[in-house]
């Protein structure tokens, strides 16, 4: 692999950083509050406060969504999503809160009744933009509900969550007019400096990287072979590979262009490992792309967005290590079970499903195993009842120094937790465990 190895962040070290910047806008408000015991004051004193952690935390929500390789690599693409998502409930209910606290103190304040308050607010440009970017981002909390999200499509969803992008623009128009920023100019400007540099890093990592990048390795479809009934891996092949620095058990967002896919970044993982320029999926029909997918044919160009993830050798800690796959969850762990460096013994493939015939890349498995002599078990049978194959007794049966091993996880969010449970129970601690779930 060409250059040196692309920095990480390591994600204690994002957390911290994301604690202190809040803990710094606790204290601009705290050094600035007023104390007094006037209900518009005080209404608009805890206003303030929940307007500085909600603009402060679309901040972060747009920064964790940046894809920037450092944050990417070091963090995981997984984890990011789950503090976003997190993060976001937090967001959705400082806005609200921001929103009719401040509402409540011009009420106080003034004397006015709840419509006509409201209808002064509105005539100021900048609160109309402010309450126009509330709505947006109440919208992008409502479809992100676990709910509503199961009903609908991945491209409403994520039109939506598009809005956002303009929803945070209006919002952020009347925050440096807001007292706590106003008053010091140097604040005010720092402020809007973040969100200058957080709009650059979006622009910059979410459009014009992957458009250079597409333009640059040019790759193409060179092979569809069926797997299975519902199962191909994508062959593709282009220009100057090796300058993405792409590892085994990392993935890409695919963006096959053609007519019915070319709207859509889908995420798959690397199914082998990079070889010259040759990069190789495999992918499990579940829905409509990925129906589509299977019909690819050669010659489709590909824009390809990455490498993401963190689940690579870069977190090994141990000299054993323990792969558990889930179904599709294979892909990555196939990678990484050929390429993980070991000797005889030193790795362990567990494949959970449901029955044999849904095993992925099983010769291809088979003979990794045998040629690396490596162990390889097939976890098979139903999740419920007593034949659970993915519990503590089992994993200890099958691995019995279990705790002396890193675990490669990967799979569903269900299989996931499920894995995790066990590995707990069986004496591995969580922070030995790096896991890629398959969840958006
Ligand atoms: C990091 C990662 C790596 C993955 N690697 C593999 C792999 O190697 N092989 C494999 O078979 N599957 C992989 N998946 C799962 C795969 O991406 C989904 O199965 C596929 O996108 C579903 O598309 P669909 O429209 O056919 O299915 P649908 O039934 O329409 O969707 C199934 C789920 O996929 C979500 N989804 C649909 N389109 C997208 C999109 N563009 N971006 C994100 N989510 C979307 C939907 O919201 C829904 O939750 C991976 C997922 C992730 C997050």
């Amino acid at each position: 692999m060409p250059g040196d190895p692309p920095p990480r962040v390591p994600p204690e070290a994002l957390r911290l950083g994301m604690l202190f910047g809040g803990g710094a806008v606790v204290g601009l408000w705290a050094v600035q509050a007023n104390a007094s015991a006037d209900a518009d004051v005080l209404l608009a004193t805890a206003a303030h406060l929940a307007g500085l952690l909600a603009g402060y935390g679309i901040l972060v929500l747009l920064l964790l969504m940046a894809r920037v390789p450092a944050v990417e690599h070091g963090v995981g693409a997984d984890r990011l999503a789950r503090w976003h998502a997190r993060g976001g409930r937090f967001v959705v209910g400082g806005v609200a809160a921001h929103a009719l606290l401040a509402w409540g103190a011009y009420l106080a304040h003034t004397g006015r009744g709840p419509l006509g308050g409201a209808a002064d607010l509105l005539g100021y440009p900048a609160l109309a933009a402010a309450t126009a970017g509330t709505v947006l981002l109440l919208a992008a909390g409502a479809v992100s509900a676990r709910a509503v999200r199961a009903r609908v499509s991945h491209e409403t969803w994520r039109g939506v969550h598009l809005l956002t992008y303009a929803g945070a623009a209006a919002a952020f128009f009347h925050q440096p007019a807001g007292p706590d920023l106003a008053g010091i100019p140097v604040l005010a400007w720092l402020w809007s400096l973040l969100h200058a540099q957080v709009a650059v890093l979006l622009l910059w990592y979410r459009a014009a990287v992957p458009l250079r990048a597409a333009l640059r390795h040019r790759i193409r479809v060179v092979d569809v072979r069926s797997e299975s009934p519902d199962t191909v891996s994508v062959v593709m092949r282009g220009r100057a590979l090796a300058a993405l620095q792409a590892e085994p058990g990392q993935f890409f967002r695919w963006r096959f262009l053609t007519r019915r896919l070319w709207r859509t970044a889908l995420p798959f993982s690397l199914s082998a490992p990079p070889v010259g320029d040759t990069l190789r999926i495999t992918v499990k029909v579940v829905g409509g792309h990925t129906r589509r997918v299977k019909r690819l044919r050669p010659g489709v160009r590909v824009a390809a967005a990455g490498p993401f993830g963190a689940m690579t050798a870069r977190v090994r800690t141990r000299r054993k290590v323990l792969l558990i796959a889930g179904g599709a969850g294979i892909t990555p762990l196939r990678a990484l079970f050929e390429t993980l460096p070991g000797g005889p013994g030193d790795l362990t493939l567990l494949y959970r499903a449901r029955t044999s015939d849904q095993l992925l890349l099983h010769a291809e498995l088979e003979q990794i195993a045998a040629g690396r002599q490596c162990r390889l078990h097939y976890l098979l049978g139903s999740s419920r009842g007593p034949d659970d194959p993915l519990t503590a007794a089992n994993l200890r049966r099958l691995v019995p120094d279990i705790a002396e091993h890193d675990v490669y996880l990967c799979g569903s969010p269900g299989m996931a937790d499920a894995a995790s449970r066990a590995l707990r129970r069986a004496g591995v601690p969580p922070d030995r465990v790096h896991a890629e779930v398959f969840a958006f």
